[in-house]
């Protein structure tokens, strides 16, 4: 259908994706538009088909609150090699449509940016001052999103595995941190040291280290299962 002046004089052109057939093909808002799009149909994936993102929408439901699609996601375009981020001022989870391209990928941020919304919501955390509190919740998505299990399959050959799983989680955890805060390397192994063992071994949600999607519909079911004895309590 094509755009009548009256439509435009209505305000309709204040929603491109809405006229999308009236950018050339090739062109910079074309593609940028196909990036959102894709973005969007990747999200709405994650959430029906990851278990380990379902858990986590469940407990937040659970904890009273629940995630709105629409109102705490947002697809952006954001600079250099970022996946995606926790804005704890908006709490919305920015979702980085020009760095991510596979529906793996997009899984593992989404459940990554989701541990640290779950944590905004179970505790007051202190994102900006408390590098403690920071550096546990980095430890903990990164422990229990998946992000060190694929380069567990490659390296547990070399490695005893759980050994190598912990120095994934600790280098992952130690990089957020440096990407985000001005604090030099040192103070911050330091920090992610001490409260390694801790936030390590807080499984919340989950109540295991899902390695691997297959252990994550297990968590899942054991997590819907959970709810349904203390329904009956
Ligand atoms: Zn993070």
């Amino acid at each position: 259908m094509g755009q009548t002046k009256q439509e435009e004089e209505y305000g309709y052109d204040l929603f491109p994706e809405r006229n999308a057939g009236k950018y050339k093909k090739g062109s910079v808002a074309e593609s940028l538009l196909t990036f959102n799009h894709k973005c969007q149909v990747m999200l709405q994936l994650a959430v029906e088909t990851s278990p380990y993102a379902k858990l986590l929408l469940g407990a937040m439901k659970n904890s009273g609150c629940t995630v709105f699609k629409d109102r705490h996601f947002a697809c952006e375009d954001c600079d250099g090699t970022v996946s995606g981020g926790f804005d704890a001022a908006t709490s919305q989870i920015v979702l980085c449509q020009n760095n991510i391209h596979q529906q793996s990928h997009m899984n593992r941020v989404v459940t990554h940016e989701l541990i640290h919304a779950f944590d905004h919501c179970r505790a007051h955390v202190d994102w900006f001052n408390n590098f403690r509190h920071l550096a546990c919740s980095e430890i903990r998505a990164a422990n229990l999103s998946g992000d060190c299990s694929f380069s567990n399959e490659v390296a547990r050959f070399h490695f005893g595995m759980k050994q190598h799983h912990q120095e994934c989680v600790r280098g992952r955890a130690l990089r957020s941190i440096l990407a985000v805060r001005k604090i030099n390397r040192q103070a911050a192994e330091k920090i992610v040291d001490e409260v390694f063992d801790t936030c390590f071994n807080d499984h919340a949600p989950f109540g295991r280290i899902p390695h691997g999607k297959k252990d994550a519909k297990f968590a899942h079911r054991d997590y819907e299962n959970r709810n349904r004895y203390y329904a009956n309590l």
